[in-house]
């Protein structure tokens, strides 16, 4: 329990919404209230904004982007908070979904005028994976959004997590006069474009407090009064171990643009958000509080500057203290590493940091031998498990259009799959290569990068498969199913085996055909 200090003070999580929603404005009123930052609009949104077309240089920027603020570090109320990012653009969305695995808690924004949307359910069924715990901020309230009460119905339908308001907003749009806070009983009125830190919280007795008289009128007052005693009767005490669990999500309503509702929001995390967890790994669950270095890279980000091939790996400690030029084990290559400068994020400038604790993530210097969902550790050989690898939506095969640069080739895209850009197929017993993507961006990507990085140039031939499945299964049944099936199967990366469904039907007739045999949209690394 060396570290036992160091963990209590700290807090790693995600906020995710589906694109527009607010993120950024968010990330960036929390940064604000963190001194992270002096100034509004020194966040970037992450966005690629065309859908269709590709626009090189907008990736780029948008790498750039996403490298500076991939991990944003601040102190509030003497909680060291480090917020990770994600991206928005779904084509992008595996990338998100792994950095879920690197924090202990997630905030969820939602637009009110658009309730739950599509990619907010598919964020949330990974947090539900993992059991990750959850804070909903409604934002937009200065618009006239949907009405709170079918809100929070949407929320518990769509998201399969029961909610619980813990404030409540008076009237919306451009009626929007302010919130309650049902967590500490206090009332905020809203005053759009107000400064941050003025945010004039009035602590109230009760609901039947005069000032709501004096300063809302009749109706309104009477409305807060009847919804609040609505809310008591409905839904239980928020009770903070089912949020804990992951089985309760409470609500706050606000208006991140106008910074209204966010420090409640903030106050709340700092005080119910859970500090760095136990973990799983392969052999044996990994206690927090072990003296023992362990960690995991989530994510890889190639360098910007193609004259260096060097990558940042962002490593997440899970248990101990990661020093600096102090080796440690790899485990996947079984050698010996050391890192002499590794950073931090602090204040979104890139720092050299001589230690970290769990739930920091460390920034490390990388010439090719990380891959996602690498453990290292202070000798021992086990992995982090619970890192995910979804089917891909979209199927091309990879043609070399140089043979003089097949080796750049092979080099090039097992370093680019490597750092999860896409998931590379490779033919059971061949060699043909499949390159699997949630959307086209990310072929366009890995085309023009191999191209500038590697001097590779390639072609994809679109194939026709719906999904990629992994299959499990008694050895003698996968063996037969393998022969019949040949054209379709396919090994991952790890040497999982996969089987490309053409569509609904042909999977659906294999699942009733082979019995014995697991067939799985998702798989773990490794
Ligand atoms: P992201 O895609 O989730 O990162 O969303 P952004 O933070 O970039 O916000 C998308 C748009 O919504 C921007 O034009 C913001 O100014 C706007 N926005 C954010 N918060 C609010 C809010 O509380 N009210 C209103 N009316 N607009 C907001």
């Amino acid at each position: 329990m060396k570290y036992a200090n160091e963990i209590s003070k700290r807090k790693s999580f995600a906020i995710i919404a589906h694109p527009d929603a607010g993120k950024t404005t968010l990330t960036e009123k929390f940064l604000l209230f963190g001194g992270a930052i002096q100034t509004a609009g020194a966040v970037k949104s992450n966005k690629i904004k065309k859908h269709t077309t590709s626009d090189f240089m907008e990736i780029e920027r948008q790498r750039g982007i996403s490298v500076a603020t991939s991990v944003m570090t601040f102190e509030y109320r003497d909680i060291l908070i480090n917020l990770l990012d994600t991206p928005g653009h779904k084509d992008f969305a595996e990338d998100t979904y792994r950095t879920l695995t690197a924090v202990d808690s997630v905030v969820l924004v939602i637009d009110c005028v658009k309730g739950v949307e599509e990619q907010t359910e598919r964020l949330m069924e990974v947090c539900r994976m993992r059991d990750t715990p959850v804070i909903i901020f409604v934002n937009k309230m200065d618009r006239d959004g949907k009405y709170p009460f079918d809100l929070l119905d949407e929320l518990e339908e769509k998201l399969s997590i029961r909610v619980r308001p813990l404030s409540w907003p008076i009237n919306m749009g451009s009626d929007f006069k302010g919130v309650y806070n049902l967590y500490d009983k206090s009332l905020v009125a809203f005053q759009p474009n107000k400064k941050a830190t003025d945010e004039d919280v009035v602590p109230l007795e009760d609901l039947s407090s005069s000032y709501i008289d004096e300063h809302f009128n009749a109706k309104d007052a009477a409305q807060l009064r009847g919804d609040v005693e609505l809310i008591e009767g409905v839904y239980d005490k928020f009770n903070n171990e089912e949020y804990l669990q992951g089985k309760l999500a409470p609500v706050f309503f606000g208006s991140a643009v106008n910074n209204f509702g966010v420090k409640d929001l903030l106050d709340t995390f700092v005080d119910i958000a859970p500090i760095p967890r136990n973990r799983t790994a392969s052999t044996r669950e990994i206690d927090v509080y072990e003296d023992k270095f362990s960690g995991f890279i989530f994510k890889i980000h190639a360098n910007l500057d193609p004259r260096h091939r060097d990558r940042i790996a962002f490593l997440r400690v899970c248990s101990g203290k990661f020093e600096r030029n102090k080796f440690y084990h790899h485990v996947r290559l079984d050698k010996d590493v050391r890192f002499s400068n590794p950073y931090s994020f602090l204040a979104r400038e890139k720092n050299i940091v001589d230690d970290a604790y769990p739930g920091d993530v460390v920034g490390l210097f990388d010439t090719g031998n990380f891959k996602i969902g690498d453990t290292l550790t202070e000798g021992e050989n086990f992995y982090m498990t619970g890192i995910p690898s979804f089917s891909p939506e979209l199927f091309k095969e990879l043609v070399n259009k140089d043979p003089m640069k097949t080796k750049q080739l092979e080099k090039g895209i097992r370093q680019l799959t490597d750092e999860g850009v896409a998931q590379l197929f490779t033919q059971h017993g061949g060699n043909r290569k499949i390159i699997g993507c949630v959307g086209d961006l990310q072929f366009e990507v890995i085309q023009y990068r191999l191209l500038q990085e590697y001097g590779a140039a390639c072609q994809f031939n679109s194939l026709s498969f719906f999904k990629a499945c992994w299959i499990t299964g008694p050895k003698d049944k996968v063996e037969e199913f393998i022969r019949f099936k040949s054209s379709n199967v396919v090994e991952d990366k790890d040497g999982h085996l996969v089987y490309l469904a053409q569509s609904e039907w042909y999977l659906n007739t294999e699942r009733t055909n082979n019995p014995d045999i697991t067939f799985s949209f998702t798989s773990e690394i490794h």
